[in-house]
């Protein structure tokens, strides 16, 4: 018996792997040196859960002992951005924020003002919406990542959601 945790986990890592496969194929057929660094990127995000921006990784990867430049970890994304296998997010910081998009569903992010706290959400309503919005302007619905923010209820019934809160501490500003 796997359980469907378990069962959940093993379909994340075979995405990953997958979205692995597709990097480097792309990188070959467009010219582009297929360097171990570039894939420890890749690996970083497919890993993680959470919105990573291009600092955060690059201090991951100093800290796992990965040696990779600042200058490599944008070039990478913004590669890996180009081949549709990481999504950009704005979570209101003045920097851009990355998240895995090969194998991840449509879904909006509800981004709390005060406190940084990110809720993820996938509704198939919205889906439907956004079709129907793109038909009628004559679009067909591609991939989307959206953001919404909020104030989270913590802040609006008692005014403290504070950034002891925070789900990505290195952002307390
Ligand atoms: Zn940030
Ligand atoms: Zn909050
Ligand atoms: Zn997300």
């Amino acid at each position: 018996m796997v359980s469907s945790k378990k069962k959940n986990r093993q379909a994340l890592s075979q995405k990953a792997e997958e979205a692995e496969n597709l990097f480097k194929e792309l990188m070959k057929t467009q010219g582009y040196r297929c360097t171990r660094e570039r894939i420890t990127v890749l690996k970083e995000i497919y890993e993680s859960d959470s919105h990573l921006d291009a600092d955060e990784i690059f201090v991951r990867l100093k800290k796992k002992g990965v040696s990779i430049s600042r200058a490599t970890v944008y070039h990478t994304l913004d590669l890996l951005f180009k081949f549709h296998l990481v999504n950009k997010i704005d979570l209101g910081h003045k920097h851009t924020h990355y998240e895995k998009s090969h194998g991840v569903n449509n879904h909006l992010h509800i981004i709390c003002e005060q406190c940084d706290r990110v809720v993820e959400v996938h509704s198939d309503k919205l889906n439907e919406i956004l079709e129907k919005l793109c038909e009628k302007n004559g679009f067909m619905l591609g991939s989307f990542s959206l953001q919404v923010f909020a104030k989270c209820r913590e802040e609006a019934d008692h005014h403290h959601c504070s950034k002891s809160l925070n789900n990505d501490p290195r952002h307390k500003e």
